[in-house]
């Protein structure tokens, strides 16, 4: 392929030549590129259509053709209500990288929607101001807090998303933080990392999305005040009160502590969505007692309907709340949902569906030394059947895949084998042979 750099009469070709694709003369495109044969054209304009119709059809990442540095114009936010994607389109985005959740996904799916459309209602009117015009609705944030065990996809539905709404996106671990002044990070670290990611494009980060894993590891110790400060606990949720509702907050560009002589980004983070995730250990306990209330007093629960092997679908902020989180900050997260315990058939799907599915990977991953990776349905199982056992949701799926793959990874490059096949009984003698401590380590 040859390439006519145009300028208006620019290298080697004749002023008639066009695209074939939308009729444009070569003067008025700013690059035409030429087929090997000389037969067929395709200008600038042609080629950036084609690229978002491969990303918005999925067919490839969004930032897989960009360099990896990130440029100004890399985020983009919805103008027009146009624009904005239906929360059908949301989940049906989420669905094709995750399994399950449907419930989760939905909620998100509308929360994120009405984020937007906050963003496209207050924004104009807004910008800049702290209040809103007299007699206007003003819409609130929609952040969300996604309750569920380890390994059940919440990280990987606020990645998704991000990755779908193109905003800057970083993880933060609630664990790290401490109240200003002490060891540990300050909160407005979870700005400066976000500036980071958005390249320092204040106006994107100002639109992006925080998701805050662990969050229920600041919940507060106990409810008697204590002669020690709750500096890790209690401290951070009330420094992380006024970021989720929407404030300005002085952000040390390069993160660390704030000290006097620091030049500060000014951020506001009226429009940045916050997604909280914990995994919320004991929480059913909390369900229980408040069911359990409700039926001997007012509002009586049908108790014979309850499923007590599932309580964690019926959470309510209350519960949040008796688990530690001060009302304050349960209340600044009012979508409240929870992610269910991954069922053996979404284990079994996790590993061979989604596009970038476990079993693929190392599918890839074999391919690249030319030879062709197959796993065996019992193999499959077997697998998923390791995964319940440990306990550890999607995330089992992948250490004991490592587990069982290690070897044959060192063996097969230099064996010259063009086929490698991994049966149910190959991957028992692997996990057995590497025991569970050395699997606990991957995970
Ligand atoms: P959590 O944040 O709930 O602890 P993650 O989202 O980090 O869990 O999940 C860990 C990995 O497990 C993900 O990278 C993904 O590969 C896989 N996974 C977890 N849940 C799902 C799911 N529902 N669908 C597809 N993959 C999943």
């Amino acid at each position: 392929m040859s390439e006519y750099r145009n300028h208006k009469g620019g290298k080697g070709s004749s002023d008639n030549e066009c695209c074939n694709f939308c009729g444009a003369k070569r003067s008025d495109v700013d690059l035409l590129l030429t087929s090997g044969d000389h037969r067929l054209n395709i200008c600038s304009n042609c080629i950036a259509e084609g690229y978002r119709m491969l990303v918005n059809g999925g067919i490839i990442e969004p930032h897989a053709a960009e360099s990896s540095r990130k440029r100004k114009s890399e985020f983009s936010a919805p103008q027009t209500m146009d624009e904005l994607l239906r929360p059908v389109q949301i989940k049906e985005f989420l669905d094709r990288y995750v399994i399950g959740q449907e419930r989760a996904k939905r909620y998100i799916s509308v929360a994120v929607y009405n984020h937007y459309k906050r963003l496209l209602c207050n924004g104009a009117k807004l910008h800049n101001s702290d209040t809103a015009a007299d007699g206007e609705v003003e819409i609130d944030k929609s952040n969300i807090l996604l309750i569920g065990p380890t390994g059940t996809g919440k990280t990987l539905i606020a990645r998704t998303i991000a990755r779908l709404l193109n905003v800057p996106f970083t993880i933060v671990d609630a664990t790290v933080l401490t109240e200003a002044g002490y060891v540990g990070e300050d909160v407005e670290s979870i700005l400066s990392r976000l500036l980071q990611v958005a390249d320092y494009d204040l106006e994107a980060a100002e639109r992006g999305i925080v998701f805050i894993d662990e969050i229920d590891k600041i919940a507060r110790k106990g409810d008697n005040p204590s002669i020690t400060r709750d500096v890790s606990g209690e401290g951070v949720q009330q420094a992380l009160l006024k970021m989720l509702e929407g404030t300005t907050v002085n952000v040390p560009p390069k993160g660390g502590r704030k000290h006097p002589d620091q030049d500060f980004i000014r951020v506001n983070t009226r429009n940045i969505l916050f997604i909280c995730g914990g995994a919320f250990d004991g929480i059913e306990k909390n369900i229980a007692r408040r069911m359990n209330t409700r039926a001997l007093g007012y509002g009586r629960v049908q108790t014979d309907s309850v499923d007590r092997n599932n309580l964690m679908q019926y959470v309510m902020p209350q519960d949040v709340r008796s688990f530690g989180l001060i009302p304050e900050l349960v209340g600044r997260l009012p979508v409240l949902t929870y992610m269910e315990p991954l069922s053996r058939e979404a284990l079994r799907s996790i590993l061979t569906e989604p596009r970038n599915a476990i079993t693929r990977q190392y599918e890839r991953l074999f391919e690249m030394d030319g030879v062709k990776l197959v796993f065996e349905p019992s193999a499959l199982e077997y697998i998923v059947d390791k995964a319940l056992e440990y306990k550890l949701g999607a995330r089992g799926l992948r250490s004991i895949c490592e587990t069982i793959m290690t070897d044959t990874m060192f063996e097969v490059p230099s064996s010259g084998e063009a086929e490698f096949v991994v049966t149910a009984d190959y991957a028992r003698r692997k996990l057995e042979k590497n025991n569970s401590g050395a699997l606990l380590k991957v995970v």
